[in-house]
């Protein structure tokens, strides 16, 4: 084992992605393998939000994300077609003041793109089976076509998602709690939509809520905190197409670390929370892109206390945010319909709000 080791990236999602690119970018060495054959199909997180655009210009990323994606200007909330609250995304304080929605997989595509013409080619079909911490580095066993091998490493990036072996093998605990409430969501088309396409929708029901996020004209996302989020009222609309349908249920858990021996954690591997506001997949960016910085510079140290600190912000504000427009009950009621908009009327409340939102709040780490 010598310095000269690549560093091992366990996970090409985006997390992982993001750290190889950002490490690419900075001359570091590595090897990027993923247990998987091909990028994931699946459109899941769909929000890129300011601050991760302004973070990919430095590789290029950004603008082939922005012609590829679909720009969410406005956010309205509404009962039974009511308008109770509506907010211009042209508020968040910043160039980017939009949502970028982009299916998860093609934010994959672009950023292996950008990785194989940096000269870095990720290794599909190949699982860490398990690794060990040595004086100066890591000795992995790595999976292949049936056969194991020994990789040696500098050090070893757990960017392998919530169930992560990194983060099990070293003994970190992923404490938090479960919400027994199952989400579903569902990718459809949609005729006769009374909102316009570059408006994200929620609408308020007796037992809770149901959000459609546009992917583009005509098509998006339905999300609700009924299992079976087409069973909700569409105001005349009608369903289209259906494409990827799935239920899950809310996490939120946290490592105390994210550094130990010869590993550090990035992404879901390290924290999961509420899908509410689309944070999870920027945030794990976040994480990916400043590791990358600390590493180029040699101060890695600081890792956990840098990104420590972001994780559990975004727990609790997605925390708060969920219970908020799930909860029912005459006080939460009154908040969400008459508190809620009063305060947002007010510009310096309403910025605020978008700031959190855009997770502008969030400290930028990665510079
Ligand atoms: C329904 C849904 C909707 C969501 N919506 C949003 C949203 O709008 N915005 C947002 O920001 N986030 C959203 N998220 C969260 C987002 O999808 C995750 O935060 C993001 O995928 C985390 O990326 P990651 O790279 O850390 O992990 P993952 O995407 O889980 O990637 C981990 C990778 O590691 C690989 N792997 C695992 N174990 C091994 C091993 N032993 N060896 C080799 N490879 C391994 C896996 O094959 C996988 O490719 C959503 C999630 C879901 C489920």
């Amino acid at each position: 084992m010598s310095n000269d080791d690549p560093y091992l990236i366990v996970g090409g999602g985006p997390v992982g992605l993001t750290a190889a690119l950002e490490m690419a970018r900075r001359g570091l060495p590595l090897h990027i393998v993923d247990d998987d054959f091909a990028p994931s199909p699946e459109s899941r997180a769909l929000a890129v939000h300011a601050p991760t655009l302004e973070m990919l210009e430095a590789s290029g990323v950004t603008d082939r994300m922005l012609s590829a994606g679909h720009k969410v200007r406005n956010v309205v909330v509404h009962e039974t077609g009511r308008v109770i609250l509506s907010l211009p995304l042209s508020d968040i304080p910043h160039r980017y003041n939009f949502i970028l929605s982009l299916p998860q997989s093609q934010t994959e595509q672009i950023l292996t793109d950008a990785l194989a013409a940096a000269g870095v080619q990720l290794a599909y079909g190949t699982r860490l089976d398990s690794y060990e911490c040595n004086p100066g580095g890591a000795t992995a066993t790595l999976h292949n076509q049936g056969k194991s091998h020994r990789f040696t490493a500098r050090a070893i990036i757990g960017a392998d998602g919530s169930r992560s072996v990194v983060r099990k093998q070293a003994g970190i605990g992923f404490d938090g709690e479960s919400e027994p409430q199952e989400f579903g969501l569902a990718d459809i088309s949609l005729d006769n939509w009374p909102w316009p396409f570059d408006t994200a929708v929620v609408q308020l029901l007796d037992d809770g809520i149901a959000g459609f996020i546009p992917m583009g004209e005509g098509f998006g996302r339905l999300v609700s905190n009924r299992e079976n989020a087409l069973d909700v009222a569409l105001h005349g609309a009608k369903i289209g197409k259906v494409g990827w349908t799935s239920t899950f249920h809310v996490s939120y858990r946290q490592v105390e670390t994210y550094q130990r021996d010869c590993i550090y954690l990035a992404g879901d591997a390290a924290h999961i929370h509420s899908p509410a506001g689309g944070m999870g997949m920027n945030l794990g960016m976040a994480d990916a892109a400043t590791l990358a910085r600390l590493l180029a510079e040699g101060s890695e140290a600081q890792y956990t206390i840098l990104r420590h600190a972001a994780g559990q912000a975004v727990l609790k504000q997605t925390r708060e945010n969920t219970r908020g427009m799930t909860s029912r009950g005459p006080v939460a009621n009154f908040m969400i319909r008459h508190v809620a908009p009063l305060a947002l009327s007010i510009g310096p409340v309403r910025r605020k709000a978008l700031r959190g939102l855009a997770g502008l709040d969030l400290p930028a780490t990665w510079r």
